[in-house]
């Protein structure tokens, strides 16, 4: 927590910046170990020029933060203070370049906050913090795997709930359930599972169709463990399928190999994407990819970088990202695969480790 801080710090000297403010609670959670959710209520990280770290935050999560957070100087608003107010008091005067979370800050919380503080620019700090969380530790590693391991088993148990008649959101609701029984935080977005023609939608919304034989069931699920997410997708046959659905999906299986193959330190995001989709070009199913390849994965379920075409960014040890190509046939049906994969020193480590044969179930 506290070289991450530093770095911080350091980004204040090396960029003509009196001090930033962080204020979105994932951020905070990860500069100071303290995790919450404010909902409306101000929480703010306060990193001034040669100043201790200040936390500013609701009185009903002081006791929590003094137990978890590494930064000790902390200040509590109630719900009848202003805490913008507290703010402008916390802050050493002289502060005229003040960083801030432009995607976090709402416009009517920067209009109070500019209107309370002596600061006269405000320069955007996304950058720093997304570069830092690009590159994750042996602990937020471990709290990952954690994340895979769990939504595999959880996966296990939903196919095995697979018979025809059971409805897609019968199974949401089995997976959701086994999530938190085997120690996830709960998922990490909301739970697909999509059959026949539905499968092809790559945002489709289960309901209440029900799972029938000859047809693909497409599983996209990802849970939260310890703060980090796991992102997977396998598709799978309920019964017999034809011979232009196991070739779909026989395409699509080769294109993840073929990204996943490519993927060491130094190449580009954009050749993995490449990779996967002259696959499938090849194939002749290049017009039903219309998504891409991937996202980074971490504290968010998409977080930089974008695995696409024309990020031309490099890869860099210690990544974590998806690789999900898919082909989605209107009418006929849609097949992804995807796995959650880590960039080592010398290639590849894939998290994910469930079965990616044509599996035939219910
Ligand atoms: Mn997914
Ligand atoms: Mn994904």
């Amino acid at each position: 927590m506290t070289s991450r801080m530093n770095k911080l710090y350091a980004y204040l000297d090396n960029n003509n910046m009196d001090a930033m403010l962080i204020t979105s609670p994932k951020h905070v959670y990860y500069l100071t170990g303290f995790a919450t959710d404010p909902h409306e209520r101000f929480l703010g990280l306060l990193l001034a020029k040669g100043e201790e770290a200040v936390l500013l935050l609701p009185a009903l999560d002081f006791e929590a933060a003094q137990a978890a957070s590494s930064v000790k100087n902390i200040h509590a608003h109630s719900d009848t203070d202003d805490a913008i107010e507290i703010l402008s008091k916390l802050m050493p005067r002289g502060i005229r370049n003040l960083g801030v979370e432009k995607e976090d800050l709402s416009v009517q919380r920067f209009e109070a906050i500019s209107a309370a503080v002596e600061a006269t620019t405000y320069v955007d700090i996304g950058s720093p913090l997304r570069e830092m969380r690009a590159i994750k530790t042996a602990d937020e590693v471990a709290r990952m795997k954690r994340a895979a391991l769990i939504v595999e088993d959880v996966l296990r148990l939903g196919v095995s709930k697979v018979k025809p008649g059971v409805t897609e959101i019968e199974l949401v609701a089995e997976l959701e359930y086994q999530m938190k029984k085997l120690g996830a935080q709960g998922p990490s977005f909301e739970t697909m599972v999509l059959s026949g023609a539905k499968s092809a939608l790559p945002h489709g919304t289960p309901d209440n169709r029900k799972v029938a034989e000859g047809e693909l069931l497409l599983f996209d699920l990802g849970v939260y463990a310890d703060g980090y997410a796991s992102d997977i997708t396998r598709t799978f046959a309920v019964g017999d399928i034809s011979d232009e659905i196991k070739g779909i999906y026989g395409a699509v299986l080769d294109a993840n190999l073929k990204a996943i193959e490519a993927i060491r330190p130094g190449v580009t995001f954009g050749s993995l994407d490449r990779a996967a989709r002259e696959s499938i070009e090849s194939a002749g199913y290049g017009p039903y990819f219309n998504h891409r390849l991937g996202h980074g994965l971490g504290m968010d379920i998409h977080e930089y970088p974008s695995i696409h075409g024309r990020n031309e960014d490099l890869l860099l040890a210690g990544m974590v990202f998806t690789v999900e190509p898919g082909i989605y046939v209107p009418s006929v049906g849609g097949v992804r695969i995807e796995d959650d994969v880590l960039v080592t020193q010398d290639g590849v480590e894939v998290l994910t480790s469930f079965s990616k044969q044509l599996t035939v179930i219910g």
